[in-house]
């Protein structure tokens, strides 16, 4: 019999051995304050556009109440695959090569278990999303992290990739823009990427959820480059272009035999995404552009916003140009990222969230996210550059070492 106090023994030790997400842990203490203004979190201040909620509601009264189909809605799959193929030009079956799943976290998942097996090798940049290690880990296999840094960006190289690989290597992700720095990789450095991933026969699992929230110049998807169609597993969503993080739906695009596999995961483990959200969804592929073309503006004056806010305060910080997340450098202030965070909300009540939260290369960071209103994002850099003032002495700051092709600018890294 299990001694009470041994359940612990009888956990998967690959289960144990994950830590809690950095993030939650963090906003738990949140949750307890009055007053706090809120940088954290990874998600849209906006509702979802009304014509969506409306779709919803329409369905449910029409009595669209049961499973979809394992694979999801036909009419939502042809309308993702029109979609990939008029804004990039690349085409899918959406009988056979696109599967609903609920988020892209659900996508993620299904990727590595299907594709993973034990021993094998992922190439994961850093800082990078929370769930990639931990579910490499669950698929039984290894994460191998890329460490980019601000001195170059936070922009993964060829050579970086090359570096890496293995005999055991299987597979790279890459969230492209990225959470938490805000950094983007353009056509160039992606060929260049995409080129070793092939001589290396690896598969390309592509995280493109904040494809569509890209601020400086174009976002390029993944398998619409040569040769990668095939060996490029697509993750997308809804949740951050559409503000429908609540929805919990989103969609993977490959070839017939992953994602028939991935389906068969799916079969046994979700069954299907839920009708009301696929409903939804299809609504906003449907008629949701003008709203998202509305969003996107938002966010881009919220990000020049925070780039002026931080310069004043003399935090270098990395031009952030895609999704909603600036990446400050806060060195200066002699903290540790968890100190500064903590401290922050204690003395200023603002939050944020530590860079050790996306690996060890995010040490001396602090992941801002600008999916607030201007008014509460002004308050909150107000009470920050008070903060930082307290700490650092004028004349102290540090700056970046620029690397090939950057230069600074009033503690801006900038691409030229
Ligand atoms: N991928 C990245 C890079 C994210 O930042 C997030 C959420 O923050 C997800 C995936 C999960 O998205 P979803 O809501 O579609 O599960």
């Amino acid at each position: 019999m299990t001694n009470p106090s041994d359940w612990n023994k009888r956990i998967n030790p690959v289960i144990l051995g994950l830590q809690p997400s950095g993030i939650r842990r963090f906003f738990d203490l949140v949750a307890e304050m009055k007053g706090v203004i809120s940088l954290g979190v990874g998600e849209p201040d906006f509702v979802t556009p009304w014509h969506i909620r409306e779709a919803c509601m329409f369905s449910l009264e029409k009595g669209y109440t049961m499973y979809t189909s394992n694979r999801g809605l036909l009419e939502l799959r042809q309308e993702i695959a029109k979609n990939l193929a008029a804004s990039f030009g690349v085409s899918y079956d959406p009988h056979q090569e696109i599967l609903i799943t609920v988020g892209v976290s659900e996508g993620l998942d299904l990727a590595f278990r299907t594709i993973l097996c034990p021993g094998d090798e992922v190439l994961i940049p850093e800082p990078s999303y929370v769930s990639y290690a931990p579910v490499t880990a669950m698929a039984g296999a290894k994460p191998v992290f890329l460490k980019t840094s601000a001195e170059n960006g936070f922009r993964i190289t060829p050579e970086l990739v090359e570096k890496a690989i293995t005999p055991k290597t299987k597979a790279i992700i890459i969230c492209n823009p990225n959470n938490p720095t805000g950094a983007t990789i353009d056509r160039a450095r992606l060929l260049e990427i995409t080129e070793v991933v092939r001589a290396h026969d690896l598969i390309f699992v592509s995280d493109e959820i904040y494809g569509r929230l890209t601020y400086v110049g174009e976002h390029t998807c993944v398998p619409s480059l040569p040769g990668m169609r095939d060996r490029t597993i697509l993750l997308n969503g809804f949740s951050k272009s559409y503000a429908m993080t609540g929805w919990r739906v989103g969609y993977a695009a490959g070839n017939r035999d992953f994602i028939s596999a991935m389906t068969k995961i799916h079969q046994y483990t979700m069954l299907c995404a839920p009708i009301t959200a696929q409903i939804a969804a299809l609504e906003a592929l449907k008629n949701g552009e003008n709203g998202l073309i509305k969003m996107v503006e938002q966010y881009n004056r919220r990000r020049r916003l925070v780039i002026q806010a931080l310069q004043k305060m003399g935090l270098p910080c990395c031009e952030p140009r895609g999704a909603f997340y600036a990446f400050p450098d806060i060195r200066s202030t002699g903290l540790s990222s968890e100190d500064f965070a903590q401290l922050l909300l204690k003395e200023e009540k603002v939050a944020v969230v530590p860079g050790n939260a996306f690996g060890e290369q995010g040490e001396g960071f602090v992941r801002c996210s600008y999916s607030a209103s201007i008014n509460d994002l002004t308050e909150a850099f107000r009470r920050m550059e008070s903060f930082v003032r307290r700490r650092v002495s004028k004349g102290k700051v540090l700056t970046f070492s620029p690397g090939k092709n950057e230069i600074i600018k009033e503690g801006i890294c900038q691409t030229i």
